[in-house]
C-alpha cells in the first residue's frame, strides 16, 4: 500500500481507451470510431513542406491559425473558441474549471465514459440519470440534478442517437450551470446544436478533428461559446496545450470540407448498408447519426462474438457495463473492411 496519491485517485479504475494494435497489424479496427479514410491530402502536404522554424519556437498559446480557420468555416467570431489537444482536452478544462464535490457533473446514461474519469480525478460529485429505452432526454430529471457541469453528447456513444436541438435549448433554458454539447460526431449527423451558443451563455459546443476530419492521431479539437464562458476556461489550460503542428494541419483540414465532405458521404452510404446486412443477419441494430452502430447480436454472447471477431483480426467494442454487456459498438469501416465483417459473422452468428 502506497500513499502517493490522493484518495479519490487510488480509489479509481482510470479510463481504459479501446484496443490501439500498431500501425501496420493486420487487423480491421472497427473499435475506436476512427474514420477509415485518410486525411486531407491537403493537410498532408503542410506536414511535408513543415518550416523547421515554427517547430523551434512556442506555439501560438490560442492556436491562432487554427482559430482563424474555424472562423471562416463555421462563421464564428474568433474570440468565442477554445482550442484544445483533443475534444478531450476541451472537456478536462471544463471540469477542472467548474466541478468539485459541491458543485456536480451530471449526465444522461449511457455516454461517453470519459465524463466520469474526469469527475473522479478532479475529485467532482458525479449525478448519472438514466435515459428511458426510446433514448428521450430525461429533462426534468436534468435539471433536477443542478449540475456545475451537465455533459450531452449528441450524436451520442454508443446508443448513435442525436438530441434534438428543441430539447437542448429547453435544458439549457433551465439549467443555471453549464451545459456542455459534446458534438463529436456531428459530421455524421443530420443536426447541430450550434445556433445555442448565441442563445444561451451558458452552452458549450465541443468538436473534435479525430472523427469527420480523420485526424484521431493529431489530437485536436475545439469549443466554441460565449466569451464570457471562455474566459474561466482560458485561466485553467495549459499555456501551450495545442502544438505548431496540429494548429497548422487543423486549419488545413478544417477548410478542405470538400474532402472531409466526400468521406462523410461515403461513410453514411456504408452505414446504411452495413446497417442492412447486420439486420438480414437476425441483429437488432439502433440507427445512428454517426460513424458507428450499435447492435445486439441475434442468439450469441456479445462478449464470446467480440472474442471471436478479434481471433479472425476484427476489432469491435464490447462494454461490460449493465445495460451494454448484451451489445457490441462495431465502427463503420471502408466497404471492403465492412463485407469482411459481414463474411465473418455469418460464420459466427
Ligand atoms: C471520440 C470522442 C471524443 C474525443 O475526441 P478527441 O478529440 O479525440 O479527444 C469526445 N467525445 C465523444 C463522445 C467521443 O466519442
Amino acid at each position: 500500500m502506497t500513499h502517493y496519491f490522493r484518495s479519490n485517485v487510488e480509489a479509481m479504475a482510470g479510463y481504459v481507451p479501446g484496443e490501439q494494435p500498431k500501425p501496420g497489424t493486420p487487423i480491421i479496427k472497427l473499435n475506436t470510431n476512427e474514420n477509415p479514410y485518410p486525411p486531407s491530402p491537403i493537410a498532408m502536404d503542410v506536414l511535408r513542406t513543415l518550416d523547421s522554424e515554427c517547430l523551434r519556437r512556442y506555439p501560438n498559446p490560442f492556436a491562432n491559425d487554427f482559430r482563424q480557420a474555424i472562423s471562416e468555416v463555421l462563421d464564428v467570431p474568433q474570440d468565442w473558441i477554445i482550442v484544445g489537444n483533443g475534444s478531450d482536452d476541451i472537456l478536462n478544462i471544463l471540469v477542472r474549471a467548474c466541478a468539485d464535490l459541491d458543485r456536480s457533473v451530471v449526465y444522461p446514461m449511457p455516454t461517453y465514459v470519459l465524463y466520469r474519469t474526469l469527475a473522479e480525478i478532479q475529485p467532482a460529485k458525479v449525478v448519472e440519470i438514466p435515459y428511458p429505452d426510446d433514448f428521450r432526454l430525461p429533462i426534468a430529471e436534468l435539471v433536477a440534478a443542478q449540475g456545475a457541469i451537465t455533459f450531452i453528447a449528441s450524436p451520442n456513444s454508443p446508443s448513435g442517437h442525436v438530441v434534438s436541438t428543441d430539447d437542448l435549448r429547453i435544458l439549457a433554458s433551465k439549467l443555471t450551470g453549464v451545459l456542455v454539447v459534446d458534438e463529436a460526431y456531428v459530421d455524421f449527423a443530420d443536426e447541430t446544436a450550434l445556433p445555442l451558443v448565441k442563445e444561451f451563455d451558458n452552452v458549450i459546443i465541443a468538436r473534435t478533428l479525430s472523427k469527420g476530419y480523420s485526424l484521431a492521431g493529431l489530437r485536436l479539437g475545439f469549443g466554441i461559446a460565449n466569451p464570457s464562458l471562455l474566459s474561466g476556461l482560458f485561466k485553467v489550460k495549459d499555456s501551450y496545450n495545442v502544438d505548431a503542428i496540429a494548429c497548422l494541419m487543423g486549419a488545413a483540414a478544417l477548410r478542405d470540407q470538400t474532402y472531409k465532405n466526400e468521406c462523410v458521404a461515403k461513410v453514411k452510404v456504408s452505414r446504411a448498408k452495413l446497417l442492412l446486412d447486420l439486420k438480414q443477419l437476425g441483429f437488432q441494430v439502433r440507427d445512428s447519426q454517426t460513424n458507428f452502430l450499435l447492435v445486439t447480436p441475434p442468439k450469441s454472447n456479445a462478449n464470446d462474438l467480440y472474442l471471436a471477431l478479434k481471433e479472425r483480426g476484427i476489432l469491435v467494442r464490447y462494454f461490460k457495463q449493465p445495460g451494454l454487456n448484451d451489445k457490441l459498438r462495431i465502427t463503420i469501416g471502408t466497404e471492403l473492411q465492412n463485407q469482411s465483417l459481414i463474411e465473418a459473422l455469418i460464420h459466427l452468428v
